[in-house]
C-alpha cells in the first residue's frame, strides 16, 4: 500500500501537533488537482483553482444542468421537459470532467478523506436554496459489501460536513441498498435506470424520521439522475414530504464546450 498522507497522518496522530508539523516536512501538502505544493491538506493551488469548472447560472430549475444562454427563471433542459426527475431539484457544485475528475477517483478510491470539507464548502454553496435547519440530509448508500472494500461511503462523508456547516439534521442511515447493483459507469441511460430500480429501501426504524421530512440527498456524481432518482422515489413512497438532491460534481452532456 503506498504511503498516502492519510496512513501516515494516522501514525502520527499520537504525536499531537508535532506529529502533524512532522507530516508536512515528509510529505509536504500538494494540490490535488495539479500536485504542486499548498500550503495545507485539502487546498487547491491556483493552476488547480482555474481548472475547475464551477455551476453558476443559468441552470435548468429542475435537475441543474447549466444553459450556454438564460432562458429565464423556472427554465428546464430538455431531459426534465421530456421526463421529469423523481427528486424536486437538484444542483452540483462542479463539473465531471477532466479537472474535477482525478481528485474524485483519489476521493473515492484512494483514501482523499482531507478532501471533504473542502468538497463540502463548495456543495454548501452550490445546494443553499436547499439546504436550511429543518433540511434532513442523507448520503446515497453504498451497498454493505461495497461498503467493507471501499471502507467509508464518501457520500457519508460529505453529507456528515455539509450538515456540520448548515445546522441540517444529518440521516447518516436514512436508507440502504436492498441489493447490489453492477457499477453503472456502462451502462446507457435506459439500462441504468434498471439497473437501480428498487435498489433502495428504507427500514421501518426509519419511516417515522422520514414521514414528511424535507430531505436532501448527498450524492458525489450525478450522471443521469438514475440513482438519485430511484433513491427519491423509494424516500416519498416511506413519506418524505419532498426530497431533493445535492452531488459535488455532475457530467454535462456535450462536456464543457457544450455549456
Ligand atoms: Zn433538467
Amino acid at each position: 500500500m503506498k504511503p498516502t498522507r492519510l496512513l501516515l497522518a494516522r501514525t502520527m496522530e499520537s504525536l499531537g501537533a508535532s506529529g502533524k508539523h512532522a507530516l508536512d516536512l515528509v510529505l509536504p501538502p500538494s494540490c490535488p488537482a495539479t500536485g504542486s505544493g499548498v500550503s495545507a491538506p485539502g487546498n487547491l493551488s491556483p493552476a488547480g483553482w482555474s481548472g475547475l469548472h464551477f455551476i453558476e447560472d443559468p441552470i435548468c430549475s429542475l435537475c441543474g444542468a447549466p444553459f450556454a444562454y438564460d432562458y429565464g427563471v423556472g427554465a428546464m433542459c430538455a431531459a426534465c421537459l421530456a421526463e421529469p426527475p423523481a427528486f424536486g431539484r437538484a444542483r452540483a457544485a462542479v463539473v465531471y470532467d477532466d479537472a474535477s475528475h482525478g481528485m474524485i477517483v483519489r476521493f473515492k478510491h484512494s483514501d482523499g478523506t482531507e478532501l471533504a470539507p473542502m468538497f463540502a464548502r463548495w456543495m454548501v454553496r452550490a445546494g443553499a436554496s436547499l439546504l436550511d435547519a429543518q433540511t434532513i440530509i442523507t448520503p446515497v448508500p453504498l451497498h454493505r459489501r461495497r461498503l467493507i472494500v471501499r471502507r467509508y461511503n464518501q457520500a457519508g462523508l460529505l453529507a456528515r460536513e455539509i450538515a456540520k456547516r448548515t445546522g441540517a439534521r444529518l440521516l447518516i442511515n436514512g436508507m440502504s441498498r436492498a441489493r447490489a447493483t453492477p457499477p453503472q459507469k456502462t451502462l446507457s441511460a435506459e439500462a441504468r435506470r434498471r439497473n437501480v430500480a428498487g435498489a433502495f429501501e428504507v427500514s421501518q426504524a426509519m419511516r417515522p424520521v422520514i414521514s414528511g421530512a424535507r430531505i436532501v440527498l448527498i450524492d458525489d456524481v450525478l450522471t443521469t439522475g438514475a440513482t438519485l432518482s430511484a433513491a427519491a422515489r423509494t424516500l416519498i413512497k416511506a413519506g418524505a414530504a419532498s426530497v431533493d438532491a445535492l452531488a459535488l460534481a455532475r457530467v454535462v452532456k456535450g462536456g464543457i464546450d457544450a455549456i
